[in-house]
């Protein structure tokens, strides 16, 4: 066995140089899952066992399953939980014997032929494969479930790709080849670890100090915004709306953008008290970058770190526009109040700060 010298698209699933190529780096196939296609054994063929076809109003399966009746004994009226596991399977997946049908088709013709059974998977397969319609492939989907792929056990990668191993240190000092996906298994805390049981020669050290950096900063942006227990592989749909905002926040900081605008409606949602100061701090770096960051939230340590607070509230509403043109000229002429420096004296926010200002923080609620 041979392969061409390693280079990084070796190890991405986005390049035919690293995909596995059974599932084309996707980790899983779509298949047509026969417990969606038969999804309650309790029903015969005649009360609509096969789901993809119990609401067609053509004479054609009643038919077929009549000739299939004729012909294995599979009875239309018997729930499929008692038929045999190869009855079940020829409803499934098709026969090559010819099945004799005989009906009355829609403009009155009756019609008698031996009939091709490629199965209700067989059928729905094709109809997959041969349409060019959105509305039949959605169709379709509906009786398709993901397997994770055999040939790369859900890793996305070549064999080759994952031949491909880095020495880690675990806990004990033992040393374990590790790779690229069992390090994108990890989750984000785990992954800050493994940096720096990562076993290099000299030279390996000098020419990953720049990516290991990098990984450092990376995953610290991740740490900050309280995502830690994240996977590296977590696939983006499977996020909540919060984590998927705090991530491109932690994009953002690491990007090093200056002069933007950052809206953020209430990021502190879900986070543990000590992830919430970890985000402050955050947003703190980002305005200290030279950024405007809006939050609307209700989280009283955040409302005390802001520079400025607009209270909109009850009895504030038409005071709302004068006042948010004076923070706006304050803002620009770069002057910081060290304590928050608007607020209305209507709001209920502004009451809620003052008061709980002249009492002991109380940490327990
Ligand atoms: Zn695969």
């Amino acid at each position: 066995m041979s392969f061409d010298e390693i280079a990084p698209r070796n190890f991405s699933f986005n390049s035919p140089y690293g995909a596995c190529e059974q599932c084309t780096g996707l980790g899983f196939h779509t298949v047509i899952d026969p417990k969606l296609v038969i999804p309650d054994m309790d029903l015969s063929l005649d009360e609509g066992a096969l789901a993809p076809f119990a609401n067609t109003s053509s004479a054609y399966f009643p038919a077929i399953y009549r000739g299939l009746e004729k012909k294995f004994k599979i009875g239309t009226s018997t729930p499929i939980r008692k038929l045999t596991k190869q009855q079940i399977d020829i409803l499934l997946n098709g026969t090559n014997e010819r099945i004799p049908i005989s009906f009355t088709d829609r403009r009155g013709y009756r019609r008698s032929y031996n009939a091709m059974w490629n199965g209700a998977i067989g059928i729905l397969d094709r109809r997959s494969k041969e349409t060019t319609s959105q509305y039949i492939r959605d169709e379709v989907a509906r009786y398709q479930s993901a397997q994770p792929c055999a040939a790369c056990g859900g890793m996305r990668l070549k064999p080759e790709s994952l031949a491909v191993t880095l020495d880690v240190a675990n806990d004990e000092g033992v040393i374990a080849p590790m790779h690229i996906s069992a390090m994108a298994g990890l989750s984000v805390a785990r992954f800050e670890g493994i940096l720096d049981r990562i076993i290099l020669t000299e030279r390996e050290g000098m020419i990953a100090r720049q990516i290991l950096k990098e990984l450092r900063s990376r995953s610290g942006f991740l740490n900050a915004v309280g995502l830690t227990y994240l996977t590296l592989d977590r696939a983006a749909g499977t996020l909540a709306g919060g984590e998927a905002q705090r991530i491109r926040l932690a994009t953002q900081i690491g990007s090093g953008l200056m002069g933007v605008v950052y809206i953020l409606d209430e990021p502190s949602i879900g986070l543990h008290q000590r992830d919430n100061r970890r985000l402050i701090d955050t947003l703190t770096e980002l305005r200290d970058l030279g950024n405007t960051i809006l939050i609307v939230e209700h989280d009283e340590e955040t409302m005390r770190a802001a520079d400025h607070i607009i209270d909109i509230g009850p009895g504030a509403a038409s005071t709302v526009a004068r006042s948010w043109l004076r923070v706006r000229s304050r803002t620009l002429s770069h002057q910081r109040s060290p304590q928050p420096a608007l607020t209305f004296p209507g709001g209920a926010r502004s009451r809620f700060l003052s008061a709980a200002a002249s009492r002991k923080p109380d940490r327990s609620r």
